[in-house]
């Protein structure tokens, strides 16, 4: 995005306030984008009018995150199974009935070089997410974001040819990033949202990681990963390791060798030399198992700048950002890849995942998942405070509390001031990730007004250019939108 445009995608951010202040707010008010995750299902059960209302009044939203394609829970359908259903929309879960898809009618102009052509979601039968949104919530001064991420299902007709392959060549359920198939859908996507619909922007999210990371299950849940799953050992992928001068056959006897030391490090085997100094021995022997990770994520980061190239062909005051995952604020080693210099000039703002209610129970998972592999020997609690330190989070609970009491305001704090810092120089917005009912387990926390409340500010006092409270209205309690609101409110932006 050029200067001009994106001044004229941040006029547009301010299009809202400035219709806010049209109907008696005062106009000296600062332009802050205050977001919401919603997918189409709340307004079928809802009604458009009546959900703008509810989230124009109760939390001062004046930008929609729509989900207009997934084929996962966490963005879009109703409240997922097994968690207390929130105090709106239809009172019933929709286990039977949710599919995922596109929710939005489909071009096929834009998908003739992609296997995937047959995506929309059978779910809500014809309703069509931005015909009934857009003219309503743009009559309101709401600003509108095409929301979508990278999560797919095996049954989808076309999706075959462009799934990942693991360790021994099985199809994983995840596309491959440098399959032209998968490639070209995902332009055609942004192409399709670019020049078919009235839209503010579009963001997009990839919430996984390269086969290193992955092994050593450097994630919240990391232990239920299977180390000869992991992904990805494709043709496409073997190529593009060629031309970088990676020996593909070191890359399989690597992971081979890493898939041994995992599932023996699991069964609490301990090596002769222990499970650092072993890990170390194999990362010393094999460079290919990092540079098969990086290789990964530079697939990631070349899919970013094709798609923000794209979207600044077809329509250049349009922004397009990424959602950043939560793992950023776990695992080292992916924070080391989110390299926030490399990404700004392909990133007209980012969504950074700052969760701190659910971090807790997370980040335990986290911690109790490398606690078997990489830092095998190190004890839980020990291992808690070294990531605390590495990570630069302070006052933090023990192993035992967190997932009572998650993570605090302060977490949120440091986490935007690091992003802030980490953009110096950008001209790229930051809109951190807020946690507002994001399921967690039943016997740990659960979101409050307050806890809302103490992140959003402490994210604007930390340099937040705005926030996206999430992950979907339809998992969140009237009262902790309001949580949200009344901050919104204190701070002078509504
Ligand atoms: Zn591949």
């Amino acid at each position: 995005m050029s200067d001009t445009t994106r001044r004229q995608f941040l006029g547009s951010a301010a299009a809202s306030v400035l219709a806010a202040a049209a109907s008696g707010a005062p106009a000296s008010k600062p332009k802050k984008m205050i977001g919401i995750q919603i997918g189409a299902v709340s307004f079928v059960d809802e009604g458009v009018e009546p959900v703008l209302e509810i989230l124009q009044t109760k939390g001062h939203v004046n930008t929609l995150f729509i989900a207009a394609f997934t084929y996962g829970r966490g963005i879009a359908g109703r409240q997922v199974p097994n968690q207390p259903l929130p105090d709106h929309g239809k009172q019933e879960y929709d286990t039977g009935s949710f599919h995922g898809g596109s929710y939005a009618a489909v071009h096929p102009q834009y998908y003739k070089n992609t296997s995937l052509q047959d995506f929309r979601a059978p779910d809500l039968g014809k309703f069509d997410v931005f015909e009934a949104v857009l003219p309503a919530s743009r009559k309101r001064g709401m600003q509108n974001i095409a929301w979508f991420e990278d999560v797919f299902r095996s049954d989808i007709p076309g999706v075959k040819d462009l799934e990942e392959k693991d360790l021994h060549g099985r199809n994983a359920t995840t596309l491959c990033f440098n399959n032209p198939g998968y490639h070209n859908f995902l332009l055609g996507l942004v192409e399709d949202y670019a020049s078919s619909w009235e839209l503010d922007g579009i963001m997009w999210g990839s919430e996984r990681q390269g086969a290193f990371a992955n092994a050593l299950g450097a994630a919240a849940g990391g232990r239920r990963k299977d180390p000869g799953t992991v992904t990805c050992f494709c043709q496409y992928c073997q190529k593009k390791g060629k031309e970088r001068g990676i020996d593909f056959g070191r890359v399989q006897e690597g992971y081979l060798e890493l898939e041994k030391f995992v599932r023996a490090a699991r069964e609490r085997q301990k090596p002769v030399d222990g499970y650092y100094v072993t890990l170390w021995r194999l990362m010393l022997r094999y460079p290919e198992l990092l540079a098969w990770e990086n290789l990964w994520h530079d697939s990631l980061r070349d899919t970013y700048a094709a798609m923000h190239a794209k979207v600044n062909s077809v329509k250049p005051n349009m922004g397009i950002g990424w959602h950043i995952w939560h793992t950023n604020s776990f695992s080292p080693i992916y924070r080391a890849e989110q390299d926030l210099q490399r990404i700004a000039p392909v990133s007209d703002f980012l969504k950074i995942v700052m969760y701190d209610n659910v971090a807790g129970g997370r980040l335990a998972t986290y911690i109790d998942s490398v606690g078997e592999t990489i830092y095998g020997d190190v004890p839980k609690e020990d291992l808690l405070r070294f990531h605390y330190d590495v990570l630069g989070y302070k006052n933090e609970g023990t192993q035992q509390e967190i997932p009572t009491t998650g993570l605090s305001a302060d977490y949120v704090s440091r986490e935007t001031k690091r992003a802030r810092e980490g953009l110096a120089g950008a001209k790229t917005l930051l809109w951190p990730g807020i946690d507002l009912d994001v399921p967690t387990e039943a016997t740990h926390s659960k979101s409050k007004p307050k806890g809302i409340h103490d992140a959003l500010v402490a994210s604007f006092q930390a340099g937040a250019d705005g926030v996206i409270l999430s992950r979907k209205y339809s998992e969140m309690k009237l009262a902790n939108l309001a949580g949200a609101g009344e901050a919104v409110k204190e701070l002078g932006f509504a």
